[in-house]
């Protein structure tokens, strides 16, 4: 940003309580935890957001990043009952239908698109205990002999500690394992909010904060690179967001093995807790304003589209985003059953691209460790 503009923001921020978070950003200095839940209360959201896109710019300048990627959710069964997922077989009446897919059934669907340029085939599923450990392994087996060479980023924390379960060996043997089968990376699912109270709220039967942050670890060791999320908009507190920014930027410092960062926003139909307002637009461009100000140390923030609606994911490429994710082809988790037009959710490669235009910024295709595959000029 031009000394002239800076100065000009410093002025008009003069005797506000956002004059010395912005004196820090302007110098890249870190935040702390005050100056987050700070940017989370401040009314004017157009400010943060003013602040975030100098980082945005200082570290990307106009350059958006977006892949060619497909999703797998191999099955939607799954004894954790988490209060906001409508994914998992529902005890409710008008819960989704349950399913496991079949190596058949994961071989067709990658063969479904093998002429289309995909490069990172992204899985996830419930926690399903009747699963055997060989289903993991097959699963990354299957994926690799249809498509040699893509990236499988696949397997939250929770369904590592899982796979850990049924093969009976330690988390460290069985990222071991899978590597071997193909696993070349680990989504950043399953953290949801790093808070003691959230957890016990939200999602008491799967892994908390804690038991998170060390399957973290063991992923850093294992030479696996991570992504990390935080689902908001539900019960959370301004304070416990900031907790969660905080514990993430921490672990970075000691592991620096997470390439992005992608805040994604609870959709409350469907779930235990669909009396809850789901999150507005303020929110979602908030999270992400405020996340590029507080994790100095992740090299990306993504809004994921398919949670924040295209309209949206375009403005947030000016509130501190930098990839707006991918072609996502089948993704079935964020919408219910039947919802109209939601089960196949595809961008093609030329709607991604125009939607970054029309915002003013760089299309960039992007390989999963961020690589450059292609610049549009
Ligand atoms: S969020 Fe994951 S672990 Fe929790 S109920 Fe849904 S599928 Fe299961």
């Amino acid at each position: 940003m031009p000394i002239m503009e800076q100065q000009h923001i410093l002025h008009l921020l003069k005797g506000s309580s956002l004059w010395r978070i912005a004196e820090k950003v302007l110098s890249a200095e870190r935040l702390s935890y005050d100056d987050i839940v700070e940017l989370f209360r401040y009314p004017d959201l157009n400010i943060v957001g003013y602040l975030a896109n100098t980082v945005r710019e200082r570290m990307h300048q106009t350059n958006t990043y977006y892949i060619r990627n497909q999703h797998i959710n191999y099955t939607n069964i799954c004894n954790k009952h988490c209060q906001f997922c409508f994914f998992a077989k529902n005890p409710k009446d008008g819960g989704p239908t349950p399913y496991l897919l079949s190596m058949e059934d994961v071989e067709n669907a990658i063969q479904n698109h093998v002429n289309v340029p995909i490069s990172e085939v992204h899985i996830v599923g419930g926690i399903n205990p009747k699963l055997p450990f060989t289903y993991y392994l097959d699963l990354l087996r299957t994926v690799k002999r249809v498509r040699p060479g893509v990236h499988i980023k696949a397997f939250t924390a929770v369904e590592i500690v899982e796979i850990a379960r049924v093969a009976g060996i330690s988390i460290k043997d069985t990222l071991i394992a899978l590597k071997d089968a193909g696993l070349d990376s680990v989504p950043g699912g399953g953290a949801e909010v790093l808070s003691e109270r959230v957890h016990d709220l939200a999602h008491p039967r799967k892994i908390g904060p804690t038991e998170w942050e060390n399957v973290a670890r063991e992923i850093a060791n294992a030479g696996l690179p991570q992504y990390s999320t935080m689902l908001y908009g539900h019960i959370e507190t301004v304070e416990e967001r900031a907790e969660h920014l905080v514990r993430l930027r921490k672990l970075q410092d000691e592991t620096g093995h997470f390439l992005a960062f992608t805040p994604l926003s609870f959709h409350p139909e469907g779930t235990y807790w669909d009396h809850l307002p789901a999150p507005t637009g303020d929110d979602d461009l908030r999270i992400i304003a405020v996340s590029r100000l507080a994790l100095d140390n992740f090299p990306h923030i993504k809004s994921f589209w398919i949670m924040n609606t295209a309209a949206v994911s375009q403005i947030s490429l000016w509130y501190g985003a930098d990839d707006i994710d991918g072609t996502v082809h089948e993704y079935e988790i964020t919408y219910p059953e039947g919802h109209i037009g939601q089960k196949r959710q595809i961008l093609s490669r030329p709607q991604l691209i125009s939607m970054i235009r029309e915002a003013g910024r760089t299309p960039i295709e992007r390989d999963s460790f961020y690589r450059i595959v292609s610049k549009e000029s």
